[in-house]
Parts: C-alpha cells; structure tokens; sequence
C-alpha cells in the first residue's frame, strides 16, 4: 500500500504543471492552457482593469486587437451606466463572432472589467484598493481570448460569439464598501437590454473564478435552475474527458453573476465558477493564484463542447 501511494505520487509530480495546479489529464487536447496563462500575465500587467483608469482603457484596446485578428466580426458596444451616487461610467462590452451566418451558435461570456476595491481584504487599509483580478476577470477572459485563437486556426462549424462584459464588478458601497448590486453586472444588463429580445444562441457558457490552483466546479445552483439540459451536457462532457473531479456533478450555491440578467432576457447561460477561492476581492488575487492547468481543464471543456455541437 505504502509502495502503491509512492508510486503515484511519483507520477503526479513527474507530470505536475509547473505552476502548482492541476494536471490536466489529457494533455494532448487542442485548447492551449500556457497561451491562457501568458494571456492572464497579460492582463495583470496592464495593472487594475478598473473603468475610468488608463489600464482600463489600454486593455479593452489590447483585447479589441487580438480579437480582431481572429475572428470574422469584432465590435465595440460602448454604453454608459449612472451609479446610484450619480457617478456616470463609461463601460464598453467587447462582441467577437465566427461563422456569424450560422443560425446554431453557442455564446461564451466572461467579465474583463476588475473590481475597484478589495473589501474582503485582511488588513482594513488595502480595503479601499482595487485588486490585481488575476483570477477575477484576467482568468475568463484569457480562457475566452484562447478559445478564439484556436477557432481562428481551424474554424469551427457551429457559430461561436464571444462576449466580454464591462462593469460586472463595479457596485460597492461608498463607506462601508459592501457588495452593492444595483451596480453590478452592468455590461450584461445592457447586452441583456439591447440583444436580449432578438438573439437566440442554443446556449451561453459564463466563465468566472476559473484559475485557481485547487479547482472545483459544483454545479452552480442558477445554472440548475435556468438550463438545465446545459449544465448536464458541460459536466458529462468533462467527466468524459477525465475532469469529474474538478468539474463534480454536485449541485453548488446559487451565485448572483452575469448570467442571472442573461437568462431574465431568455438567453439561456450557465456559469463555470469556483467560488471556494480564499484571495476573492482581495490585494491577494494575484498571478501566483493562478494555475495553467486550471486554465487549461476549463479550456478543453468549453472548446469541446463547442466541437462537439458542430459535430467536429
Ligand atoms: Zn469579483
């Protein structure tokens, strides 16, 4: 028995990703989780994604370029939101499609705004500060950005849209710096508003919180709730592709997120999220958190059950 545990010990630290994450199981798949991890570098460096700063500005630029490169249509959807303390926010969502011609489409969806405090923050003066959001924003985004680069090289034959919402992290109080969430959400209320009555994809994968070095992915209770047949086919998928540990098929909490307006308007979403995530709203969301082979797992899982809808 002591023989047995030493070996596979062994083995799990030969192959362990560098990075002191998980190890995909596969490792031959398409989806490329060292793009996803230079892609979360570059993110963090641009400093806090926070709207209204320079770093806010050059990112959604930075984002806009390596989209457009990619994919057949990239557009800008510039809107602006008024705070409940009257502050108006100038917020852009990011759309990227391929085959847009295709009535069958599959939407994946991450927020790229980071948020503007670390409330949960240990030390009471780090509080009012915005967090790094390596895994926070920087996390979905890159996995989402990553998809696209592997869409471009070989396109798929479902229609694919990317949506990167702005302003999900916003709402805080003022003083006290509590989750405040008439300000939350913002850049998928508005898609919601303007799309959500005509467009109709068969369905909408959320990615948020999805690189933490110990991932794991119950299925979150919204999810359950709105689609169902969704979160079945994602979790079966990933238990197929050697990820039932990581993605178990287990009902999670309900967690308030950019689904949950997407859904009000009938456009059908389930969220990827690991909320266990101790440095959450914290100074502490940081690169270091973040785990390749994360990235990776939740990469494999999205592009695949892309494939696979296009029968690829
Ligand atoms: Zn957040």
């Amino acid at each position: 028995m002591k023989t047995a545990n030493f070996i596979v010990v062994a083995a799990v630290l030969m192959v362990g990703s560098c990075d002191g994450g998980p190890t995909p199981s596969t490792g031959m798949m398409e989806f490329d989780g060292q793009l996803a991890d230079t892609l979360v570098q570059r993110q963090v460096a641009f400093g806090p994604r926070v709207p209204g700063t320079a770093a806010h500005a050059e990112a959604l630029a930075w984002m806009t370029a390596f989209l457009e490169t990619r994919a057949e249509v990239t557009e800008q959807m510039p809107f602006t939101h008024v705070t409940q303390e009257g502050e108006t926010l100038s917020l852009t969502n990011v759309w990227a499609s391929f085959k847009p011609e295709a009535a069958s489409r599959v939407l994946v969806v991450a927020h790229w705004d980071t948020r503007p405090v670390g409330e949960k923050a240990a030390n009471v003066a780090d509080r009012d500060n915005p967090i790094p959001g390596a895994n926070d924003g920087a996390s979905g985004v890159a996995i989402v950005l990553a998809i696209a680069d592997a869409l471009a090289e070989r396109p798929p034959e479902v229609g694919v849209d990317l949506l990167l919402t702005d302003g999900e992290d916003w709402g805080h109080d003022p003083v006290t710096l509590a989750t405040f969430t008439p300000d939350m959400f913002l850049g998928a209320r508005h898609f919601a508003e303007v799309r959500g009555a005509t467009y109709r994809p068969l369905y909408g994968i959320l990615l948020d919180l999805v690189g933490d070095q110990e991932p794991r992915f119950p299925q979150e209770g919204f999810s359950r709730q709105f689609a169902p047949e969704v979160v079945a086919r994602v979790w079966d998928l990933a238990q197929e592709l050697g990820y039932g540990a990581v993605f178990t098929a287990s009902p999670g909490q309900p967690i308030t997120d950019d689904h949950v307006p997407l859904n009000e308007a009938g456009i059908r979403t389930i969220n990827i999220i690991d909320f266990d995530y101790p440095f959450w709203h914290t100074p502490k969301d940081t690169i270091d958190k973040v785990s390749s082979g994360t990235l990776e797992i939740v990469g494999d899982v999205v592009l695949t059950t892309i494939r696979r809808q296009g029968g690829q």
